[in-house]
């Protein structure tokens, strides 16, 4: 392709399979010649996350549960020596089985706080320890979905979380553009990944957007991708605040 990445570093958070959009988006910002730093949730996900570093050419893999404060701290330490950072893909969500496939009036206070807190705040909290490394402004990037703001049963609390992150990326854009980084979501369609896995009735989402996307098909991670290499060159300079659907054109439809 064109090397739109070339002398630009990254760091994406949420690889922990091959399957993850984020591994997607970074082979992709590894193919425009981006250096890439991965980061891991914990030790037990670690080994997987080294092997597919290894095989994007990724500089380093560094553990971050984005639910700890000291983490991230630590995160923001170790990334230091890799400054300036260009672009930060925040690929990351959680909410408990079960928020997922009882009605949601049942959601508990504790499964509203999680949901909220790892999906949600976190991208703030990462903005926050990560920009000052921004030096030379930049792009920061995290992943949303329709339920944000349509019903799709069994999506539930993480719709309602997702909400909340589109607006989160609002306020950081209007913080974040004096220092020139801008933050933007991505609304990918649905994906089959692990964590997809875990909504009721998934497979059902993936047969109705075929049959009614305005594409008749569903989304394929590159393309995710490569809007997210979009959004981090120098090509998207003018865009932030934004949610991009990349979804096959599906949200346009109502029948
Ligand atoms: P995935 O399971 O591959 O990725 C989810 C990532 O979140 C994992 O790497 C996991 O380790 C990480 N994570 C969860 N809790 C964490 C924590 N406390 N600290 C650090 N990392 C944590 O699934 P995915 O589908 O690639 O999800 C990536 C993003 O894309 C999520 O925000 C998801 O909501 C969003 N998204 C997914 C789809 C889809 O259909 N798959 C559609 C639209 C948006």
């Amino acid at each position: 392709m064109a090397n739109l990445l070339a002398d630009k570093t990254a760091v994406i958070l949420g690889v922990v399979n091959k399957w993850s959009i984020a591994y997607a988006i970074a082979a992709a910002m590894r193919r425009e010649g981006a250096r890439v730093i991965l980061t891991c949730q914990n030790d037990r996900l670690k080994k997987t996350v080294d092997e597919l570093a290894a095989e994007l050419g990724a500089a380093e893999v560094l553990m971050c549960d984005v639910s700890k404060d000291e983490d991230l701290a630590t995160l923001a330490d170790a990334l230091g020596k890799y400054a300036p950072i260009d672009a930060v893909v925040h690929s990351i969500a959680f909410a408990n089985k079960e928020d997922l496939s009882n009605p949601f009036v049942q959601t508990s206070r504790e499964g509203f706080r999680m949901a909220h807190d790892v999906s949600a705040y976190s991208l703030v909290a990462t903005a926050r320890v990560l920009t000052p490394l921004m030096t030379r402004g930049g792009s920061i990037t995290t992943l949303s979905y329709l339920g944000a703001v349509r019903v799709l049963p069994n999506y539930n609390v993480m719709g309602v979380a997702k909400a909340a992150l589109e607006s989160s990326v609002r306020y950081l854009a209007y913080d974040l553009g004096a220092s020139n980084i801008r933050v933007n979501a991505i609304s990918a369609g649905a994906i089959k990944t692990a964590s997809a896995r875990g909504i009721k009735d998934f497979s059902k989402m993936l047969e109705t957007v075929e049959g009614k996307a305005p594409l008749r098909r569903n989304t394929d991670p590159a393309e995710v991708a490569d809007t997210a290499v979009f959004l981090a060159s120098d090509m998207g300079r003018g865009v932030t605040g934004n949610t991009l659907y990349v979804d096959a054109g599906y949200q346009i439809m109502a029948m």
